[in-house]
Protein backbone atom coordinates (compact mmCIF):
# COMPACT_ATOMS: atom_id res chain seq x y z
CA UNK A 1 0.00 0.00 0.00
CA UNK A 2 1.33 3.13 -0.94
CA UNK A 3 1.36 6.63 1.83
CA UNK A 4 -0.94 8.56 -0.69
CA UNK A 5 -4.67 8.27 0.49
CA UNK A 6 -7.65 8.31 -1.71
CA UNK A 7 -11.17 8.74 0.23
CA UNK A 8 -14.84 8.14 -1.78
CA UNK A 9 -17.99 9.04 -0.87
CA UNK A 10 -21.30 9.03 -2.59
CA UNK A 11 -24.22 11.75 -2.40
CA UNK A 12 -27.54 11.70 -4.10
CA UNK A 13 -27.63 9.18 -7.03
CA UNK A 14 -27.21 5.90 -8.42
CA UNK A 15 -24.50 3.72 -7.81
CA UNK A 16 -22.77 3.74 -11.03
CA UNK A 17 -19.54 6.28 -10.42
CA UNK A 18 -19.22 4.84 -7.06
CA UNK A 19 -19.03 1.19 -8.15
CA UNK A 20 -17.02 2.57 -11.20
CA UNK A 21 -13.72 2.61 -9.63
CA UNK A 22 -14.01 -1.32 -9.36
CA UNK A 23 -14.51 -0.84 -13.42
CA UNK A 24 -10.33 -0.20 -13.77
CA UNK A 25 -9.70 -4.16 -12.87
CA UNK A 26 -6.35 -5.03 -12.85
CA UNK A 27 -4.97 -1.29 -13.15
CA UNK A 28 -6.92 -0.82 -9.45
CA UNK A 29 -4.17 -3.26 -7.92
CA UNK A 30 -1.59 -1.14 -9.75
CA UNK A 31 -2.46 1.89 -7.86
CA UNK A 32 -2.57 -0.18 -4.52
CA UNK A 33 1.09 -0.28 -4.70
CA UNK A 34 1.08 4.08 -4.94
CA UNK A 35 -1.80 5.01 -2.93
CA UNK A 36 -4.24 3.50 -0.04
CA UNK A 37 -7.68 3.81 -0.31
CA UNK A 38 -9.68 4.65 2.82
CA UNK A 39 -13.48 5.36 2.42
CA UNK A 40 -14.15 3.27 -0.98
CA UNK A 41 -16.35 0.46 -2.54
CA UNK A 42 -12.51 -1.68 -2.17
CA UNK A 43 -12.53 -0.84 1.40
CA UNK A 44 -16.42 0.00 2.30
CA UNK A 45 -15.54 2.26 5.10
CA UNK A 46 -18.09 4.49 5.31
CA UNK A 47 -16.32 8.39 5.83
CA UNK A 48 -13.00 9.86 4.82
CA UNK A 49 -10.69 9.79 7.54
CA UNK A 50 -9.99 13.51 9.80
CA UNK A 51 -7.04 14.25 7.83
CA UNK A 52 -4.40 13.55 5.09
CA UNK A 53 -5.97 12.61 2.29
CA UNK A 54 -4.38 13.27 -0.97
CA UNK A 55 -6.99 13.02 -4.13
CA UNK A 56 -11.31 13.00 -2.51
CA UNK A 57 -13.87 11.85 -4.81
CA UNK A 58 -17.23 12.59 -4.71
CA UNK A 59 -19.88 11.19 -6.83
CA UNK A 60 -23.41 11.96 -6.58
CA UNK A 61 -25.84 15.24 -6.96
CA UNK A 62 -26.61 17.63 -3.99
CA UNK A 63 -30.17 16.79 -3.07
CA UNK A 64 -30.50 17.76 0.01
CA UNK A 65 -29.16 19.37 3.49
CA UNK A 66 -27.34 16.20 4.73
CA UNK A 67 -25.17 15.84 0.90
CA UNK A 68 -23.90 19.38 1.56
CA UNK A 69 -22.27 17.98 4.71
CA UNK A 70 -20.90 15.23 3.52
CA UNK A 71 -19.23 17.64 0.13
CA UNK A 72 -17.96 20.37 3.15
CA UNK A 73 -16.37 17.22 5.24
CA UNK A 74 -14.54 15.55 2.18
CA UNK A 75 -13.53 19.47 0.93
CA UNK A 76 -11.96 20.30 4.36
CA UNK A 77 -10.19 16.40 4.75
CA UNK A 78 -8.37 16.36 1.51
CA UNK A 79 -6.28 18.42 -1.29
CA UNK A 80 -7.60 17.72 -4.63
CA UNK A 81 -11.21 17.05 -4.68
CA UNK A 82 -12.34 15.33 -8.05
CA UNK A 83 -16.62 15.11 -8.43
CA UNK A 84 -17.15 11.96 -10.86
CA UNK A 85 -19.53 11.95 -12.77
CA UNK A 86 -22.68 14.13 -14.40
CA UNK A 87 -24.09 13.75 -11.33
CA UNK A 88 -21.55 15.32 -9.04
CA UNK A 89 -20.94 17.59 -12.42
CA UNK A 90 -24.26 19.32 -12.40
CA UNK A 91 -26.76 17.25 -10.93
CA UNK A 92 -26.82 15.00 -13.88
CA UNK A 93 -30.08 12.76 -13.97
CA UNK A 94 -30.86 13.40 -10.39
CA UNK A 95 -31.59 17.04 -11.14
CA UNK A 96 -34.54 15.88 -13.77
CA UNK A 97 -36.01 16.71 -10.49
CA UNK A 98 -36.00 20.30 -10.73
CA UNK A 99 -38.24 20.17 -13.91
CA UNK A 100 -41.19 19.29 -11.36
CA UNK A 101 -40.00 20.89 -7.95
CA UNK A 102 -38.84 19.30 -5.33
CA UNK A 103 -42.52 19.51 -3.62
CA UNK A 104 -44.39 18.05 -6.19
CA UNK A 105 -41.51 15.24 -6.85
CA UNK A 106 -42.35 14.23 -3.25
CA UNK A 107 -46.02 14.36 -3.50
CA UNK A 108 -45.76 12.69 -6.66
CA UNK A 109 -43.54 9.72 -5.31
CA UNK A 110 -45.17 9.57 -1.39
CA UNK A 111 -48.58 10.52 -1.31
CA UNK A 112 -49.83 10.06 -5.38
CA UNK A 113 -48.46 6.54 -5.87
CA UNK A 114 -48.52 3.51 -4.01
CA UNK A 115 -45.48 3.62 -1.62
CA UNK A 116 -43.48 1.47 1.50
CA UNK A 117 -44.00 4.85 3.72
CA UNK A 118 -48.00 4.73 4.86
CA UNK A 119 -48.46 7.72 2.14
CA UNK A 120 -46.38 9.70 4.65
CA UNK A 121 -43.20 11.78 3.06
CA UNK A 122 -40.04 11.02 5.07
CA UNK A 123 -38.86 13.90 7.18
CA UNK A 124 -35.91 11.72 9.36
CA UNK A 125 -33.46 14.40 10.04
CA UNK A 126 -31.28 11.56 9.29
CA UNK A 127 -32.14 11.84 5.58
CA UNK A 128 -31.75 15.71 5.32
CA UNK A 129 -33.86 18.11 3.99
CA UNK A 130 -34.77 18.27 0.38
CA UNK A 131 -33.42 20.99 -1.50
CA UNK A 132 -35.24 22.76 -3.65
CA UNK A 133 -33.12 22.36 -6.12
CA UNK A 134 -30.52 19.39 -6.98
CA UNK A 135 -27.30 20.97 -8.28
CA UNK A 136 -24.17 19.77 -8.81
CA UNK A 137 -20.86 19.71 -6.07
CA UNK A 138 -18.90 22.36 -7.40
CA UNK A 139 -22.08 25.03 -6.39
CA UNK A 140 -21.63 24.11 -2.49
CA UNK A 141 -17.93 23.45 -2.27
CA UNK A 142 -14.21 24.03 -4.47
CA UNK A 143 -14.00 21.90 -6.88
CA UNK A 144 -10.74 21.00 -8.50
CA UNK A 145 -11.34 18.18 -11.06
CA UNK A 146 -14.45 17.51 -13.00
CA UNK A 147 -14.92 14.37 -14.63
CA UNK A 148 -18.77 14.30 -16.36
CA UNK A 149 -19.98 11.26 -17.68
CA UNK A 150 -22.85 8.68 -16.35
CA UNK A 151 -20.60 6.68 -15.58
CA UNK A 152 -16.99 8.50 -17.01
CA UNK A 153 -15.00 5.78 -18.87
CA UNK A 154 -12.35 3.78 -16.80
CA UNK A 155 -9.57 4.93 -19.20
CA UNK A 156 -9.93 8.51 -17.54
CA UNK A 157 -10.72 7.95 -14.27
CA UNK A 158 -7.35 6.15 -14.55
CA UNK A 159 -5.62 9.36 -16.12
CA UNK A 160 -7.43 11.45 -13.56
CA UNK A 161 -5.33 9.62 -10.87
CA UNK A 162 -2.48 8.86 -12.88
CA UNK A 163 -1.97 12.85 -13.64
CA UNK A 164 -2.83 13.82 -9.84
CA UNK A 165 -0.43 10.90 -8.52
CA UNK A 166 2.38 12.65 -10.75
CA UNK A 167 1.74 16.11 -9.40
CA UNK A 168 -0.34 17.41 -12.49
CA UNK A 169 -3.47 19.09 -12.92
CA UNK A 170 -5.72 16.98 -15.72
CA UNK A 171 -6.42 18.51 -18.57
CA UNK A 172 -9.74 19.03 -19.78
CA UNK A 173 -10.85 16.05 -21.45
CA UNK A 174 -11.98 15.88 -24.83
CA UNK A 175 -16.01 15.33 -25.21
CA UNK A 176 -15.89 12.13 -27.28
CA UNK A 177 -14.70 11.17 -24.18
CA UNK A 178 -17.68 11.54 -22.10
CA UNK A 179 -19.52 8.27 -21.67
CA UNK A 180 -23.00 7.92 -21.28
CA UNK A 181 -24.02 4.02 -21.44
S1 LIG B 1 -23.67 10.08 -13.37
FE1 LIG B 1 -24.91 8.29 -13.96
S2 LIG B 1 -23.81 6.49 -13.16
FE2 LIG B 1 -23.02 8.34 -12.11
S3 LIG B 1 -24.21 8.48 -10.23
FE3 LIG B 1 -25.24 9.75 -11.77
S4 LIG B 1 -26.79 8.41 -12.70
FE4 LIG B 1 -25.34 7.09 -11.60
Amino acid sequence: MGNVLIATDWLAACAGCHMSLLDLDERLVELLYHVTFTSSPVTDLKHPPESGVTVGILTGAISNTHNIEVARRMRSRCTYLVAVGDCATFGGIVGARNLVGTQAALRRAYLETESTVDGQIPDSPELGRPLDFVTGVGDVVKVDIFLPGCPPRPDDLHYVFAEVLSGRIPVMLPRENFRYD
